[in-house]
Parts: structure tokens; sequence; C-alpha cells
């Protein structure tokens, strides 16, 4: 997550911390052009680093950028063809929306491969990276938390639907357009989202604050 105006300084999860277990105090402030970065004894992840720097130095749109390998995204993504197809309201949200990147150079542990992903995703906020997981960006968490969820559900219903051996009943262009735009209806509810997973996290444990 960025936290200054050109988006260049960032915070990320310590390395090889579980997600569960991190709290806001051990998050890592770091420089996505200080070079020195991996030098330091707090150093993230080293495709961590690759992956989220990148974005943050050529994307302007990804202040809060989320890479995962969730389970069934990233069946979608070693597909040939890993596009979501457009079968029910949740996959129609991504319809011509995602960016497909199918250039899959190794593990992302030097510059040159998160400035390649970094690259491919030019305006939108999804990524589907072949052969690796997925991406969502955006201005703030709430949204890139948002999409990640959807992205997982609707890569879900489309894996299961290719599951059955039966043929996709594919929502026609005009109207898987008009779904996706439809989505916008509900921008309020990435926040009240994002707020409500907050919460139950409340609930649980709310030692992710300290
Ligand atoms: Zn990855």
């Amino acid at each position: 997550m960025a936290v200054n105006s050109d988006g260049t300084k960032f915070l990320i999860n310590p390395r090889w911390q579980h997600f569960s277990t991190a709290k806001a105090s051990q998050l890592v402030l770091v420089d996505a052009n200080d070079l020195g970065t991996m030098d330091r004894d707090d150093a993230p992840d080293p495709s961590a680093w690759s992956i989220h720097s990148a974005i943050h130095r050529f994307v302007p749109q990804g202040r809060a950028v989320l890479h995962l390998h969730p389970k069934y995204a990233t069946v979608l993504a070693s597909l040939k063809d890993p596009e979501i197809k457009p079968i029910d309201q949740t996959t129609a949200r991504f319809y011509k929306r995602v960016a497909i990147d199918l250039s899959f150079g190794g593990i992302a542990n030097e510059e040159l491969e998160g400035e390649r992903i970094a690259k491919s995703i030019g305006h939108h906020n999804t990524v589907m990276m072949g052969n690796h997981g997925v991406t969502t960006l955006a201005p703030t968490l709430a949204e890139a938390y948002d999409n990640m969820y959807y992205l997982e559900r609707a890569s879900r219903t489309l894996v299961l639907a290719y599951q059955t051996g039966q043929p996709l009943n594919l929502i026609n262009d005009n109207l898987a357009e008009q779904t996706a735009k439809d989505w916008q209806v509900y921008k309020g509810a990435e926040f009240a989202h994002f707020e409500e997973m907050k919460r139950i996290l409340d609930k649980e444990d709310p030692s992710y604050k300290d």
C-alpha cells in the first residue's frame, strides 16, 4: 500500500510471516526506488519486492496492490486460455477488464520479471498472470481486496463449470458488457465489504491492529 503522493513509498508484509499473524506495526516501509532494499535486515521476500516495487514505480493506478496464488484463479491462469468467460454475473464483472500476461519468465526474483509484469498491466486493475497467479490493484485497499475476492469467486465458478464437461452457456457480448457496467452501481459495496471483514476480524482477533 503506497503511502506517499507519487506512490513510490509503500508498506509491504514482512518476509515469510503468515498473513494471519502479521500486525500493522510489523509492516515494512520500503521505497520502490531504493536499490539497497534487499540488503536490509528486514528486506521483503525477493519475488514480492520484484513485483510490488515494479508496480509501484510503473503503474500509477496501483496504490494498493495485492498479489496472490489463490486456488481457482491459479488453475485458470495455468490454462492455455485463461480468459474469464462470462457465464454468470460474477464472471461477467471481469468481461474484457483483465490484463492477461502469458509470458511467465520464472519466479520473479529479479527486477526484470517484475518490470515485465508491471508493463503488461496497462490501465487495468486486474491481472491474470499465466502459469503464475493473479494481481489486483486499485486506489484503495478496500477496492483491491473486493476485486481479489470476486476474482477468485469468478474463477471458481468457471473452473467448476469446465469440470462438468458440458458446453459453457456464454452470456452474449452486449449483456456481458452491460453486466460488467452494472457492477459500478455497487461501488459502495466494495468499501462496505472491507469494513465488514474488518469487523469480523475485530471480533475474532483484533491483534492485526497492533
Ligand atoms: Zn507470485
